[in-house]
């Protein structure tokens, strides 16, 4: 592969971006549009037309035959129908067309995507709409070159029908309420508040010959079944560690095709478990960051295969190993070039920042399920709450210079914070730098890190979009309460400092910075009042409540509808992957595990008849096939256990009454099926094994 490649030439060269287009509108036209973009302002006919002209040009001299509205149906991956440029002339020959009508608004057929009861059968009708905050791009791959227009997806009727559709709803929510808290503070310059976000990527990489080789894999995503390797992870020699050769050769063609989309593939690292690694792109806008987050996923799984590897973005690929998730790190930035997380030098004299760390604080600890619910998938339940992993408790890690401020403030005294301190390494000829204002505390679900938030709960597989429209829209609320109290307040001074005393108090229980991880954090928080939602179906309730659902239909992020469906959605989609994860396991336990251990127990049963044929002892022999028949019968009863569950759950007509029978009974046998059949994988022969263990797939890359 060339490896000398100009990143500057090539970055954004598959975008109609900002520079693209003020190249190839016409002046008026591009401010027209720089208006809808950044003031969202309704968007005209003309130079809708005008635009698709552009961009067809654009995009046909790049080589593009085809586009296709881009969206992101409640499936979490993203959706496409391509269609041809081709327009007939009636004498055998085509012109290259493209409308302002076609950019502006699709039909795709709707009926395979779920939509949780907001589309009746009869009128399958969906709809997508040209989102033109998000730029156009082109996808290359084997079929071609497509011209790819982000859109929204709704039903016939306007309710949303994907993930980005309140994610945008919520940007404008709380930009709202953002402006009104500055101007409180004096701010003339700043006319918009943009919530931003960074979404480190974590992702394993397996060989790609293995994989093909495991149906729980090809199905499911994650391992059913496999015992634990001699060497896991203890000694941490992975993190941070050399990259590979060929995984390094991975992650050079999957930056360049990520440059070239305008993504600004910043960090890659090995991460702790073996065969884990992590992408992290620059922050960028909330909208822009959910749609690259997409590409990212979808790029990482085609550049794998280039390299005869598969792209891993479950959240629990591996029992007993680390999972993968998703840092949602979240900001909020003025226009006027202001991050308003930023403490500055002196965070206690900051009262600006104070308001809006203290109204972060407060939205989490009120909305704590839904951010939750936000989190949920199934595979996280395998990262929350689970025998393994940390408890599903949402709380906040501030650091101890945050921690000493709020406590002045909740005592209503005068802050008398120190600076931060020059961090000393003890080494005369290393550069001086500051400490960081938050020390960093892996174990917290929610972190202040410096001039962010951190969301570390976010599934690795998932959109980031409900996670980042129930945080926006959560804000919004505290900030528009905020500000309701404070303006036309005779003394603002005293009025903030009451409030934030006031906030402090009632929601300093969310703030925790010891061991999230540990049995006593379960405890206290428990006595703190703190929900601890251990799983998707439980978590899923949080869109069935009314408070929840007034809090998205006061700002505007979803109706009653919306919320209903999209809970709908939830607890079919729970059904449905643990139904197709205990089938699997069927099958594997079935056809490839039983007959496997059957062939190996005749082996031993042959050769124990033999020895003592000849009078030779074979009591470890008979030793090991009695261990063995003892796990091949616990593994056959469970296995009928399981047939049975899952042909009870076939009746089950109510939606919440299935979705809780997996979770509570299937998921249950699906663990006590497990168990035999790893023990087994111990005991019999390597070579008959019918598939790749834990360490062949996690150390043999
Ligand atoms: P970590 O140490 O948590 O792995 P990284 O530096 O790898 O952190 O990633 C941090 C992420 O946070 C990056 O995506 C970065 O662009 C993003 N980030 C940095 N500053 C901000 C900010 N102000 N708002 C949102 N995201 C930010
Ligand atoms: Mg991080």
């Amino acid at each position: 592969m060339n490896k000398s490649i100009n990143v500057t030439e090539i970055y954004g060269s598959n975008v109609f971006n900002d520079s693209v287009m003020r190249e190839r509108l016409p002046k008026k036209i591009y401010e027209e549009l720089k208006k809808t973009i950044e003031n969202g302002e309704v968007l005209n006919s003309s130079v809708a037309e005008a635009v698709a002209t552009a961009m067809k040009d654009w995009a046909i001299e790049k080589g593009a035959t085809h586009y296709t509205h881009w969206f992101q149906p409640l499936t979490g991956i993203t959706a496409e129908k391509h269609d041809s440029f081709i327009s007939p002339l009636g004498n055998g020959k085509v012109i290259m067309e493209f409308k302002g009508k076609e950019l502006i608004k699709g039909e795709p057929d709707a009926s395979s995507f779920p939509s949780g009861g907001l589309r009746a059968t009869f009128e399958a009708r969906g709809y997508t709409a040209w989102d033109c905050t998000s730029p156009a791009f082109l996808k290359e791959d084997a079929g071609g070159i497509t011209l790819c227009i982000p859109t929204v997806f709704c039903s016939y009727t306007g309710e949303a029908l994907d993930k980005k559709t309140p994610v945008l709803r919520s940007m404008e929510a709380i930009n709202k309420q953002a402006l009104r808290i500055l101007k409180l503070f004096d701010d003339t310059e700043t006319t918009k508040v943009t919530t931003c976000v960074g979404a480190e990527q974590e992702y394993f990489l397996i060989d790609a010959k293995d994989y093909k080789k495991r149906e729980d894999l090809i199905f499911t995503g994650r391992t059913l079944f496999g015992a634990a390797p001699p060497k896991g992870q203890e000694l941490d020699d992975q993190y941070f560690g050399t990259l590979r050769d060929r995984v390094a050769a991975f992650m050079h063609e999957l930056n360049i095709e990520l440059w070239k989309l305008g993504i600004s593939a910043k960090t890659q690292h090995n991460e702790a478990a073996p065969a884990q690694h992590e992408l992290a792109p620059i922050f960028d806008n909330t909208n822009i960051a959910t749609d690259h987050n997409q590409l990212i996923m979808e790029e990482m799984k085609k550049i794998a295969a280039h390299h005869n590897f598969a792209c891993l973005l479950h959240e629990k690929p591996f029992a007993g190993v680390n999972g993968s998730g998703k840092h949602n790190n979240w900001s909020l930035s003025t226009n006027s070039g202001r991050n308003l997380l930023d403490p500055g030098k002196k965070p206690h004299e900051n009262k600006e920042f104070l308001l809006f760390l203290v109204a972060v604080i407060e939205a989490v600890d009120r909305h704590a399920d839904l951010l939750r619910l936000s989190a949920a998938n199934p595979g996280n339940d395998h990262r929350l709450g689970a025998n393994e992993a940390p408890p599903a408790i949402i709380s906040i890690y501030l650091g101890e210079q945050l921690e000493y401020i709020l406590n002045d403030i909740e005592n209503g005294q005068t802050i008398t914070s120190s600076e931060n301190v020059n961090m000393a390494i003890g080494v005369s000829t290393l550069p001086i730098f500051k400490k960081d204002t938050a020390d960093r505390n892996r174990t917290s679900p929610f972190a202040f890190t410096g001039n962010k938030f951190e969301f570390r709960m976010v599934p690795s597989s998932a959109s980031i979009g409900a996670p980042n429209f129930v945080l926006n829209t959560a804000v919004a609320e505290v900030l528009e309460e905020y500000a309701t109290q404070l303006e036309n307040t005779e003394n603002f001074e005293e009025a903030l400092d009451k409030l934030l005393t006031k906030a402090v108090k009632e929601h300093k229980k969310v703030i925790f910075s010891g061991n999230g991880y540990s049995d006593e954090w379960v405890k206290e928080a428990e006595e703190r009042g703190l929900p601890n939602i251990a799983n998707m179906v439980d978590a899923t309730e949080a869109y069935l409540k009314d408070e929840n659902i007034a809090l998205f239909e006061k700002f505007g992020v979803l109706t009653r509808d919306e919320c209903l469906a999209r809970a709908e959605v939830k607890y079919e989609k729970y059904g449905k992957v643990i139904n197709i994860e205990a089938r699997t396991m069927l099958d594997m336990a079935k056809k490839q595990i039983k007959p496997a251990v059957m062939k190996y127990a005749g082996k031993v049963a042959a050769s124990i008849k033999s020895l003592e044929d000849i009078g030779i002892d074979s009591s470890v022999q008979r030793e090991l096939l009695e261990k063995i028949t003892f796990n091949l019968k616990a593994m056959d009863s469970k296995i009928n256990e399981l047939e049975a569950a899952v042909d009870k759950a076939k009746y089950m007509d109510d939606m919440v009454e299935r979705a809780k029978y997996y979770n509570k009974t299937v998921f249950a046998i699906m663990s006590e099926l497990r168990k035999p059949a790893d023990e087994l994988e111990l005991l019999v022969d390597k070579d008959m094994w019918p598939f790749p263990t834990y360490a062949d797939i996690l150390f043999y890359i």
